[in-house]
């Protein structure tokens, strides 16, 4: 499962143990992504040491989790092909997958070398928008849509309402949430010392 993870919430947590449950899965690396293509340009993005931690925060302890640091070690653009390769070369044998929302679905074919994603991996989408065939654009006949519940969280919003004080408390786990404000991340200064909790 690629992603910014900038920040990892609950709704990337939820959606890997639906795919490990429902598939099922032996294992899921989340794979940060060192310098994403599709978001090139944008501002404050949190270093990347600090999103590998926050998700390492978020799975610690869970069966079958791991971080993975392929694509903040490997110089150049984050594509995910390439990052198929490798997890093909050193699990040979292995089935790979390859964990999206569906919002990702209809933007697949302007990934790079969208055929050879297919080639490498099952692509599966987890529910995130109404599921609408429609929507998914001209590779959707070629991903395996899984049914799992929706929740409408996003890295997005998160960096939005820390922005304007409001809590993400429930939509982070509670240690990203403590290192966050540890860190003075997206603005989640550290609180101040008798502050209620929020
Ligand atoms: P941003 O708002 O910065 O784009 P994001 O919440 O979409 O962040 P990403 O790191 O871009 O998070 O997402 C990584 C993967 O996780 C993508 O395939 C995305 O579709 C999926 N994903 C993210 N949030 C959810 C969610 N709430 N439900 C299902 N899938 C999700
Ligand atoms: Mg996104």
């Amino acid at each position: 499962m690629g992603g910014t993870f900038d920040p990892i919430h609950v709704g990337h947590v939820l959606l890997a143990l639906a795919a490990m449950e429902r598939l099922p899965l032996d294992r899921v690396l989340f794979v940060p992504a060192a310098d994403p293509p599709h978001k090139d340009g944008r501002t404050g993005m949190a270093p990347a040491a600090d999103r590998c931690a926050m998700v390492e925060l978020a799975i610690a302890g869970f069966p079958g989790f791991a971080l993975s640091r392929l694509e903040l070690e490997r110089p150049g653009k984050s594509y995910t092909v390439d990052t198929l390769r490798q997890l093909r070369d050193a699990w040979p044998g292995w089935d790979l997958v390859l964990i999206i929302g569906d919002d990702n679905v209809a933007q697949l074919p302007s990934w790079y070398d969208p055929h050879g994603i297919l080639s490498l991996c099952t692509v599966v989408a987890g529910s995130r928008i109404a599921a609408d065939p429609e929507r998914h654009g001209p590779l959707a006949g070629q991903v395996r849509f899984l049914d799992t519940p929706v929740h409408q969280i996003s890295s997005t919003a998160i960096r939005l309402r820390l922005r304007h004080g409001q809590t993400v408390r429930y939509l982070v786990p509670d240690p990203v949430l403590e290192y966050m404000r540890a860190r003075g991340l997206y603005s989640a200064g550290p609180a101040p010392a008798m502050a209620p909790a929020s």
